[in-house]
């Protein structure tokens, strides 16, 4: 969705094909950390990771404008774990010992998504929801789409962005999460709420006084089953950093479909066209662990890319076709 209002937005005539409801997969199940700076990161990923981040205040201003839809940073701060150091500051109950405060912000992907799919459905881009790309040929007329519904779509270029269902070279990673009421818990002094993060498992605040904790990175092929151990061992993990969450009623849980590839990295960048450069094909899937960060960043690119012009950001490690010769 933000790649099509960006390319939208300078001027293309887009058509956003969704198999299902735009917004309800791995962006509607993320956590919303934007940890542009998370050493979890590969350092490749720095360049457009912070091209991205400093969209977002101008990426959110525009969806607000749009829909009148407000979606709030909703923390400041977060604490990352870091050996030998020690926070300044900290929720009460959690041991500084170990952490370090970083300036990170973060965002309910669920209000994300409402306020891109609202922007999207006013914009007068062609949103046909309940429509699988199934295929698409390239000649150097032009591309052709070829849809579920039987019908095809003449168009003169074609982003991929199919999540973890990308045949590029993607692959899912299922992440399972849950959200407790725990209002305050989180909350370290006169900075307000903090992420607080180790690894790969966090806890992150959000302003309605909920916790999400997550999160599992899972082998597990397309399936979002939600298992109770695996809940409870998140739950133990939040209660070895802050134990009262233990008594934390449970609002929800969830699994999402991360789209992994085998060096973590995203796919971004166009395809050789062997018919002629005028039509375009650019593959924009693969963002893992980073796809809320990295959204406004990727659809800069992507319309750069449809309109020619060089990328913000050397692409050279997103190669799209690099894993071309494993099977997808
Ligand atoms: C548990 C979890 C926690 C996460 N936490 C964070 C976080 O804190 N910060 C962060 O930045 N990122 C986070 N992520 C990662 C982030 O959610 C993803 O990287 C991002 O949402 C990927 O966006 P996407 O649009 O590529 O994929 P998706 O949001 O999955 O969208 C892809 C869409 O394509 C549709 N589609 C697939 N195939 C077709 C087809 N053939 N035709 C038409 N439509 C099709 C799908 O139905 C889907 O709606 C997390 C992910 C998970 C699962």
């Amino acid at each position: 969705m933000a790649c099509a209002l960006e390319c939208h937005r300078r001027g293309l005539r887009v058509a956003l094909l969704e198999r299902g409801r735009a917004g309800q997969e791995a962006s509607w199940a993320a956590a919303g950390m934007l940890a542009v700076h998370d050493p979890e990161n590969p350092p490749a990923l720095t360049a457009l990771a912070e091209l991205s981040v400093a969209l977002y205040p101008s990426f959110l201003a525009s969806l607000q404008q749009q829909t009148g839809q407000h979606v709030p940073l909703e923390t400041a701060w977060a604490l990352e774990a870091a050996a030998g150091e020690i926070a300044d500051i900290a929720p009460p109950g959690i041991n500084p010992y170990g952490f370090r405060r970083v300036r990170e912000s973060s965002v309910d992907p669920r209000k994300l998504t409402a306020a891109a799919l609202a922007a999207v459905q006013r914009s007068g881009i062609d949103l046909r929801e309940g429509t699988a790309m199934k295929s698409y040929s390239v000649t150097a007329a032009g591309a052709t789409v070829h849809l579920s519904d039987g019908t095809t779509l003449a168009c003169s270029a074609v982003v991929d962005c199919t999540g973890a269902w990308s045949n590029a070279g993607v692959h899912p990673t299922k992440g399972q999460m849950l959200r407790v009421h725990a209002p305050d818990a989180l909350k370290a002094g006169v900075v307000g709420n903090v992420v607080v993060r180790q690894g790969t498992f966090y806890m992150v605040p959000r302003l309605d006084g909920s916790v999400v904790i997550g999160a599992t990175l899972e082998d597990a092929g397309f399936d979002k089953t939600v298992r109770a151990d695996d809940l409870q061992h998140l739950r133990q993990r939040a209660m070895r950093l802050l134990p009262h969450l233990a008594h934390a009623p449970e609002l929800e849980c969830w699994a999402g479909l991360r789209p992994d590839t085998p060096d973590h990295l995203p796919l971004l960048g166009a395809v050789p066209n062997p018919h002629g450069a005028t039509v375009r094909t650019v593959i924009a899937a693969g963002h893992f662990r980073n796809g809320i960060l990295l959204a406004p960043g990727t659809a800069h690119v992507v319309a750069q890319l449809l309109h020619g012009e060089a990328p913000a950001v050397t692409l050279d490690a997103f190669a799209p076709q690099r894993f071309a010769s494993q099977p997808a």
